[in-house]
């Protein structure tokens, strides 16, 4: 992974962003999946100190992810959180259980007390991260909480109504 450090080199030469304060200038959190292909920065018009980027496997509200929302909205200003989940998502394509069978085969560990939040309806997931938020006791009640799907083809993003 030296290549990470060698193209480090390059950017740090020409960075002149270091005196951003912490909270994020658009008082904004994105909620979104690991993906590669999803670049939040680039596609929402975004530049760097603008918004917290909360990523895991599928940008769902797990409660690790409901621990960072807490901290933004709380501790660093954040007053809008946006849900992106997007098209071909890998966790469309498998389930818990078949996961589960997975790892005890090929690493002989019992997974069964893990959740991996896989999901089959794409706007369902974004609905019900939505609602997970929404319903948070931590999270201010004010707290602005909007749901999307992008589409890693198009490079579009369109809104996810609550249903
Ligand atoms: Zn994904």
């Amino acid at each position: 992974m030296e290549v990470l450090i060698e193209r480090n080199r390059g950017f740090a030469a020409a960075f002149d962003q270091g005196d951003l304060p912490i909270p994020p200038a658009e008082r904004l959190a994105i909620l979104t999946c690991m993906d590669a292909r999803v670049d939040p920065l680039r596609a929402f018009g975004l530049r760097l100190g603008d918004a917290h980027m909360i990523r895991n496997a599928g940008g769902r509200a797990s409660d690790d992810a409901l621990r960072s929302l807490i901290i933004s909205a709380n501790l660093l200003q954040v007053r809008s959180v946006a849900v992106v989940h997007h098209t071909d998502c890998g966790m469309q394509t498998f389930t818990d259980e078949a996961l589960r069978t997975r790892l005890a085969e090929e690493l002989g560990v019992d997974a069964s007390g893990l959740r991996f939040l896989p999901f089959s309806d794409l706007e369902e997931s974004v609905r019900e991260d939505v609602r997970r938020i929404r319903s948070s006791p931590f999270l201010p009640p004010d707290l602005v909480v909007g749901g999307f799907v992008y589409d890693v083809r198009s490079g579009l993003l369109r809104e996810v109504p609550s249903a």
